[in-house]
C-alpha cells in the first residue's frame, strides 16, 4: 500500500517530489482539496490559485534539475507572517482585509527552498493566548477532539498539522506558542534561539520575545524547515544574530550515551496533572534507556516567570500595538467627529477584549509612578531567571519536563478566567523570558486520551542537540505517528 500524500513528511515528500513519483502540482492540488473540506477553523485564508502558481514553479525547478532542498513540499504560514498572495489578519479585525506589500523573511527563505504556501492559519488575535479563543475568526477545534483547544496562539498551526491538512507550519513563540499548541496537539516543534530566525514581516507582539520556527510531525522536518529558516537578515531586522545558516539535520541520530539531561524540581510540583506527569516520566526512561542520565536541578524563579511576563509582554504589546491608529492601516471607525474619537473608536471597535485588557495592563505597568514598581523590576527579574539558567547548564546539557501542566482543556472552560490561561503557560516562559531555544516532542498521551509533550530547553544556540534528542525519542517511540480519529 502506498502512504497517502498528505501522511508523509516532509523529508518523504521532498524525496518523492524530487524523485518525480507525483508532481508539485499534483501534491498542492491534494492538500488543497483537503483544505477546502476542512471545518476545524484551522484556515484563515486560502488562494489555490497562487499555491498553484508556486507549484507550476516548483515543477520547472524540478524538471531543470534545479530543485530547492524543499522543493514543491506545501505548508501552512501562521496568520502573523505577512505573506503578499494571502491576506494576513494577525487573527483580529483591526487588520481584516490587509494585504501586505511584502512577504516575511521566513516566508521568502521557506520559498527560496522550494516550499509552496498552501494557506494562512488561524491563531489568536496577535498571538495573544494560550487556546486559539481569541482569534476574532473563531476558535480551532483540537483533531484529538473536537471540545477542546489546539493550544495556541499557534493553534491553527498546531491543529492543521495533526489532521494532516499540511504537512508542516510556521508558528511564533512569544512566551510558548510553539509548544504548546504543539503539545495539545501531539506534533513536534521548536522555537530557536531569540533571534535566530529573522522577525521582519512576524507581526509584532512583544519584540524581546517574538521568534519564529516550525512545526511538523517530526523533529527531522523541523529541523529540516529550520535550516531553510534561520540566518542573519541585518537589512531588516537588526536583532537578528550574526551567525550563519546551520544544517540542523547534520546530527540527528547521535548517540544520547552519557548526555545529561537537566530536571528542574521546580517543573514537576503540585501543580502537574498526574498524568501529563506520567507521559513524561515514560518519555524521560525512554531517553535513559538510549543512554541520557537524568540530574537534578533547580530553576528557583520559574513560578516568578508568569507575573514577569505578564509585565513584560503587555508592556511591548501596548508599544507595538499603537500602530493600529485607523490611519496607517488597519480599520478606521466610520462615523467619527475628530482624530481622537476616531483613534477611540477605531481601535475599541478593531481591537478584541483581551487584546485591550493588555494594552492597558501595558500602558499601566508603563505609566510614570508605577514603571520602577513593575516593569523595571520584571526586567531584573528577568535577567536573574536567565541566570538560573546558566547555573543549570554547568551540570546539565539540556533541561527536560513539562511543557503544559494539563492536556488541551475544553473550548471556552476558562472563558471568564483569563489568568488561568495565564498560569498554564508556567513551564514555557521561563525559556522565553532567557532567549533560549525550546522544543516539544510527542511524549504519549494523558487524560481524555489527549496528546502529552516532552520539552526539551538548551542553551543559546543548542537547537541541532534538542532536535537530535527529540529525533532519538521518536526514533524509539510511535507517539507521532498516531493519528487523531476524527481525521480524514
Ligand atoms: N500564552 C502566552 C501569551 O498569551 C504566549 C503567547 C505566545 O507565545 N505568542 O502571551
Amino acid at each position: 500500500m502506498t502512504t497517502a500524500l498528505h501522511d508523509m513528511t516532509v523529508a518523504e515528500l521532498a524525496a518523492a517530489l524530487k524523485a518525480k513519483q507525483f508532481s508539485a502540482v499534483e501534491c498542492a492540488q491534494h492538500f488543497l482539496a483537503r483544505a477546502q473540506a476542512d471545518h476545524s477553523g484551522s484556515f484563515l485564508a486560502l488562494n489555490p490559485e497562487a499555491t498553484l502558481t508556486q507549484a507550476r514553479a516548483s515543477d520547472g525547478r524540478i524538471a531543470a534539475g534545479k530543485a530547492g532542498p524543499l522543493e514543491g513540499v506545501p505548508l501552512g504560514h501562521k496568520d502573523i507572517f505577512v505573506t503578499k498572495d494571502f491576506p494576513t489578519t494577525a487573527g483580529s479585525k483591526m487588520l481584516e482585509g490587509y494585504r501586505s506589500p511584502f512577504d516575511a523573511t521566513l516566508v521568502s527563505r521557506l520559498a527560496g527552498a522550494g516550499m509552496l504556501t498552501l494557506g494562512k492559519l488561524n491563531c489568536d488575535e496577535f498571538a495573544m493566548g494560550s487556546g486559539n479563543e481569541n482569534s476574532a475568526y473563531g476558535p480551532v477545534k483540537n483533531p484529538w477532539d473536537a471540545a477542546r483547544v489546539p493550544g495556541g496562539s499557534s493553534g491553527g498551526s498546531a491543529a492543521a498539522i495533526a489532521a494532516r491538512l499540511v504537512p508542516a507550519a510556521t508558528g511564533t513563540d512569544t512566551g510558548g506558542s510553539i509548544r504548546q499548541p504543539a503539545s495539545f496537539c501531539g506534533i513536534t516543534g521548536i522555537k530557536p534561539t531569540y533571534g535566530r530566525a529573522s522577525r521582519y514581516g512576524m507581526i509584532a507582539y512583544a519584540s524581546s520575545l517574538d521568534q519564529g520556527g516550525p512545526m511538523a510531525r517530526t523533529a527531522e522536518d523541523c529541523a529540516l524547515l529550520l535550516s531553510a529558516m534561520c540566518g542573519p537578515d541585518p537589512d531588516r531586522d537588526s536583532t537578528s544574530l550574526d551567525l550563519p545558516a546551520e544544517d540542523f539535520t547534520a546530527c540527528l541520530g547521535a548517540d544520547l550515551k552519557g548526555l545529561r539531561i537537566g530536571i528542574a524540581q521546580e517543573f514537576f510540583g503540585e501543580g502537574l496533572a498526574p498524568d501529563v506527569r506520567s507521559a513524561v516520566d515514560a518519555a524521560l526512561a525512554e531517553l535513559t534507556k538510549l543512554g541520557a542520565v537524568l540530574v537534578p536541578i533547580s530553576l528557583p524563579r520559574t513560578e516568578l516567570s508568569i507575573p514577569v511576563y505578564y509585565i513584560i509582554a503587555p508592556a511591548e504589546a501596548s508599544s507595538n500595538l499603537s500602530r493600529y491608529d485607523g490611519v496607517k492601516f488597519g480599520h478606521r471607525a466610520k462615523d467619527y467627529t475628530d482624530l481622537e474619537s476616531m483613534y477611540k473608536k477605531s481601535r475599541a471597535e478593531g481591537f478584541g477584549s483581551e487584546v485591550k485588557r493588555r494594552i492597558m495592563t501595558g500602558t499601566y505597568v508603563l505609566s510614570h509612578g508605577y514603571y520602577d514598581a513593575y516593569y523595571l523590576q520584571a526586567q531584573k527579574i528577568r535577567r536573574m531567571i536567565a541566570q538560573d539558567f546558566q547555573q543549570a547548564f554547568k551540570q546539565c546539557d539540556v533541561i527536560a519536563g513539562p511543557v503544559a501542566p494539563k492536556v488541551a482543556w475544553r473550548l471556552g472552560e476558562n472563558a471568564n478566567d483569563p489568568v488561568a490561561d495565564y498560569l498554564a503557560d508556567i513551564f514555557t516562559l521561563p525559556a522565553s523570558l532567557a532567549g533560549l531555544p525550546g522544543m516539544s516532542v510527542p511524549a504519549g498521551f494523558g487524560a481524555h486520551g489527549m496528546p502529552v509533550g516532552l520539552q526539551l530547553i538548551g542553551n543559546y544556540f543548542a537547537e541541532a542537540r534538542l532536535l537530535n534528542v527529540a529525533h532519538r525519542l521518536q526514533q524509539a517511540t510511535d507517539f507521532h505517528l498516531r493519528k487523531p480519529e476524527g481525521g480524514q
